[in-house]
C-alpha cells in the first residue's frame, strides 16, 4: 500500500503476511524527513564493518573473535553512527563499502549500480529505546 508519493518513488507499508513492513522505494534524499537515516541509527551493538583502510581513515572499535579482530565504525551514546550530523553523513564520498552497498528498501535508489543489497524495509517493531522517543510511523499519521 502506498503511505506518500515522492519525486523518485514511494513510501509504502508492505505485509509478509505476518510482519508490516515500512519500505522507502525511492531515492535517500526524498525522504530523509520520513526516514531520519535510521540506517544510521539503532546501532546497538556495532555499527558496518570496515576493512583495514576504511578503518584507518573513519575511526574505530574493535571487536576479537576466536583470536580475529574484527573493526566496526563506532556509535555515539544513541546509537547513531559517529559520522552521522543532522542526518546528513558527513563522509558520503568517502563512505565503508558496507553503507555504500545496501539499502533498506526493495526498490531503494535504483539507479545507483553501487547497491548490491537492498532489503525487505523497516519492521514496525521498536528494537531500542531511541526508537520509542522518535516513532517513524508517527511522521504518517
Ligand atoms: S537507506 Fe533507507 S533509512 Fe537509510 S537513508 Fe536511505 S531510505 Fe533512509
Ligand atoms: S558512515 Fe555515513 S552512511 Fe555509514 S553509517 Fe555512518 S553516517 Fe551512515
Amino acid at each position: 500500500m502506498i503511505l506518500k508519493e515522492v519525486k523518485s518513488g514511494t513510501i509504502d507499508i508492505e505485509s509478509n503476511g505476518f510482519m508490516l513492513m515500512l519500505q522507502f522505494n525511492c531515492n535517500c534524499d526524498d525522504v530523509l524527513p520520513y526516514c531520519q537515516a535510521m540506517c544510521c541509527k539503532m546501532r546497538m551493538g556495532y555499527n558496518a564493518m570496515l576493512t583495514d583502510e576504511e578503518a584507518e581513515r573513519l575511526g574505530h572499535v574493535d571487536v576479537v573473535k576466536d583470536n580475529s579482530v574484527f573493526k566496526f565504525l563506532p556509535h555515539k551514546a544513541d546509537y547513531s553512527c559517529i559520522h552521522l550530523e543532522n542526518d546528513r553523513c558527513k563522509v558520503h564520498d568517502q563512505k565503508p563499502r558496507m553503507c555504500m552497498e545496501e539499502h533498506c528498501s526493495p526498490r531503494g535508489n535504483m539507479g545507483d549500480p553501487t547497491i548490491k543489497r537492498r532489503f525487505g524495509g523497516w519492521l514496525l517493531l521498536p528494537n531500542n529505546p531511541a526508537s520509542f522517543e522518535r516513532p517513524v510511523v508517527q511522521k504518517f499519521i
